[in-house]
């Protein structure tokens, strides 16, 4: 998409999460982000995030980090008309800046981000996810409130020795109807018995587990694969897969059943088309993920969501579940579902009151003169 360029913003922005939210490798209390709006020189402007954390655990690109490429390499060539391609890795970094100019160029030509992916849905079912907690009676709590308010799908941050037991509560607390995923965040070696043994206890039957996520480090395909062949609950990948090239990879071995798909880890919505595509010509889920985003990339994810075969339960909820006060108008879930913006571009932009008070550093650059 062709977008001529007069300045890129970028401001980084902090605000502070509803809860704290626990995972098998961090413990987040606020969304420290990169905001990016670029400004086209005809037409209306563009809005981005950059999904990284502040901290390289999930991934290796963190807040401080996609600021510095930003300003020095990213923001630089596009303003410049060079690929960004030029830049090794910073997929996150990358994808921010491309969402930006996406978006300016679908809100000039009036159509949504959803119909530009090829999303066939007005609606998706929410996937609360559940960070690691105190107790297992906690956690059924906290699942209880959400399935009490409509929610029907739910990620559980597991680690081992809080896998089995936390998500056995879960299930026996809501039965049948409710779709859960297990995401370990590679927390699990593929070479220690132990971790093997809690893993298959996790993918018995008795759980129904919709998808058992990322329980080996990245980098371990061979043990993704060997696990994939030995249990029945189908294993999604995540942070092993930052590209079409290892989602080959994986395919060719046999190690991925599903794939969660976030636009940010593999570097923009172009390249997250191109997976998408693969998935479906495998034969092999996908799941709609999420990082604790503001408004901008959940509306991202909404029409990530929508798109045919994604069958197993998003990260999703409405802003509540995250922020106090969400950077965009807040995206709200009636009985479990959220409607997928509909309204050019990503059908949403940041409220300028809301953004000016969560600025904590901000930076424009300009294109160069003719
Ligand atoms: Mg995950």
């Amino acid at each position: 998409m062709q977008v001529a360029l007069r300045t890129v913003e970028l401001r980084r922005a902090r605000l502070p999460l509803a809860q704290p939210f626990r995972s098998a490798h961090a413990t987040r209390t606020e969304r420290d982000v990169v905001v990016v709006r670029v400004e086209a020189e005809d037409g209306p402007d563009g809005w981005g995030e950059c999904v990284a954390e502040p901290e390289p655990t999930y991934w290796p690109e963190y807040t401080a980090t996609c600021w510095d490429v930003l300003v020095r390499h990213l923001v630089p060539r596009l303003l410049d008309g060079r690929p960004l391609s030029e830049v090794k890795g910073h997929a996150m970094s990358k994808a921010a800046l491309e969402v930006a100019v996406i978006d300016a160029g679908l809100r000039a030509s009036a159509t949504s981000l959803g119909a530009f992916l090829g999303a066939t849905r007005a609606q998706v079912p929410t996937g609360i996810a559940l960070g690691i907690a105190d107790s297992p009676d906690q956690l059924v709590e906290q699942a209880e409130r959400w399935y009490d308010d409509g929610h029907r799908a739910f990620k559980l941050k597991v680690a081992p020795g809080w896998d089995v037991e936390p998500a056995r509560a879960v299930r026996k607390a809501l039965g049948d109807d409710v779709a859960l995923v297990a995401d370990a965040n590679g927390s699990y070696r593929s070479d220690d018995a132990d971790d093997d043994a809690r893993l298959r206890l996790l993918a018995h039957a008795e759980l129904g587990l919709a998808a058992i996520e990322q329980p080996y480090a990245s980098d371990d395909l061979v043990g993704h694969a060997r696990l994939a062949r030995m249990v029945e609950t189908p294993v999604c990948l995540d942070e092993s897969i930052g590209s079409l090239g290892d989602l080959d990879a994986a395919l060719a071995l046999g190690a991925i059943d599903a794939l969660c798909l976030k636009v940010g880890r593999v570097g923009g919505l172009v390249e997250a088309v191109r997976l998408h595509r693969r998935c479906r010509e495998a034969g092999i889920a996908v799941r709609a993920g999420g990082m604790l985003e503001t408004g901008l990339g959940r509306a991202v994810n909404l029409a990530v969501a929508a798109l045919p075969g994604c069958t197993l339960p998003p990260d999703m909820g409405p802003s509540s579940r995250y922020f106090a006060e969400d950077l965009t108008p807040p995206f709200e879930a009636v009985r479990g579902t959220m409607a997928v913006p509909d309204a050019p571009g990503l059908g949403t932009a940041p409220r300028p009151d809301v953004l000016e008070r969560a600025t904590v550093d901000r930076l424009v650059l300009r294109a160069p003169s003719p």
